[in-house]
Formats: structure tokens, sequence, C-alpha cells
């Protein structure tokens, strides 16, 4: 099986993601792409994410519709920082058979080489680099038979303007999946006390 890989912290998961899984998918006959929150993503130390189960949950809130999208629970199950390098062999040791292909935006893709055992990484898995806007993307330095390189539709979405807009009271409709945008009201993720609107009850 040919098997797609999206990492992130998905704090919330949003359409960015989920167009970036769908043209990979698509484009590169992916059988299937498994969605795997990180745990404790190293390079946000010292920022607030929310809990994993959260995390984890409105990933799965968001692709249960897709028949070719699951989402994985090593990241979380592990015990400390996560690294894709680790993600990676989980992932081979589960599933030996499969070819693995791991899908990155642009922003995460220039930033490769620094990243645990990045050598190790290219024998694992080929990489997929997405177009985001907002950032360039190149191949500069990685090796160019295992990094390809895909134009997406742009969809000009972070998790981190998503949370912002949740903590002023704006909306999130159509950023997000619908069931993520009541599944962050439910449990009140993002919004500190003095955010809410004064209509909210
Ligand atoms: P944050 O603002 O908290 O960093 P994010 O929107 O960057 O959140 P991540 O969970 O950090 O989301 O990203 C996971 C992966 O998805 C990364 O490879 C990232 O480059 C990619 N990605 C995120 N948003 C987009 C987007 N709008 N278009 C294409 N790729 C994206
Ligand atoms: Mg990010």
């Amino acid at each position: 099986m040919r098997l797609g890989v999206m990492g992130g912290t998905f704090d919330p998961i949003h359409h960015g993601h989920l167009v970036a899984a769908s043209e990979a998918q698509s484009l590169f006959g992916l059988d299937e792409v498994v969605f795997v929150p990180t745990g404790e993503p190293w390079q946000k130390q010292g920022r607030d994410v929310a809990p994993a189960e959260h995390r984890y949950l409105m990933t799965v809130v968001a692709t249960a519709s897709n028949p070719r999208f699951t989402v994985s629970r090593v990241d979380i199950d592990r015990d400390g920082p996560t690294y894709t390098i680790d993600t990676l062999r989980d992932l081979h040791a589960q599933r030996p058979d499969d070819e693995l292909f791991f899908i990155t935006g642009a922003d995460a893709l220039a930033q490769i080489l620094s990243w645990k055992d990045s050598d190790e990484l290219f024998d694992l898995a080929r990489f997929i680099g997405v177009t985001r806007p907002g950032y360039e993307l190149s191949e500069s330095g990685l090796p160019a038979d295992r990094v390809d390189l895909q134009e997406v539709p742009a969809m000009a979405i972070s998790s981190t303007d998503c949370r912002e807009r949740v903590a002023r009271g704006e909306p999130v409709w159509y950023l997000v999946p619908d069931g993520v945008v009541q599944y962050i009201s439910k449990h009140h993720l993002y919004s500190s006390p003095t955010a809410t609107p004064s209509s909210a009850p």
C-alpha cells in the first residue's frame, strides 16, 4: 500500500490540512492518508498546546467522512516530545510492507534538515512538500529523489489564526469543518473567560 502520513499539531485541524492531504492522496495515488496528531511538539514548547486527546478527537471528527483518511495515536501515546523520525519508525514497524509518503507544508519542509536524524527520515519515507500561502516551496538541500513538490489550492488558514479568532470571539466557520467548530465550542477550547462575547450563555 501507498500510505500518506500527515503529521501535525492539529490545534485545531483546519481545511488547509484537509485540502493538502486530499490533493496528495489523489495526485500521488495514495491508498490511505493517516493523520498523526503530535504528542508534545518539540517546536512548540513554551506555548500552551491543547490536550492531545482534544486534538486527536477533533482530527477524528474532521476526517471521519473520508473513506481514505484515518487517524493514528502513535505520537500521542508515546511519552516525551514528538519527533517525526519516531513517527515514521513506529508506522514502518506497524506496516512494514507499506511505502510511506510524508506530506508537509512549505514551512515545515524548509525545516526538515533541522529535524532529529534527518538523513534517516529520507530512508523511511518519501516527502511530498505542498504549497502554503506565505511560504516559499523549495527542495534546496533536500535529496531530490526523495522529495516531490506539489502545488495545491491556496488555503490561507493557520491553526494560530483559528485559535486567535476563537479567543477574540470571532467565527471559525468554514475555516475548520463544522464538527470542529462545534467541538471547540462544546469544550470551551481556545477562549479565555474574558474573551467570551457578552451574548454567549
Ligand atoms: P500553527 O499555526 O499552530 O503552527 P498550522 O496551521 O501551521 O498550526 P500545523 O499543525 O503546525 O498547522 O501543521 C501541520 C502540517 O500541515 C505542516 O506540515 C504544515 O506545513 C501543514 N499546513 C498547515 N496549514 C497549511 C495550509 N494552509 N496549507 C498547506 N499546508 C498546511
Ligand atoms: Mg505550524
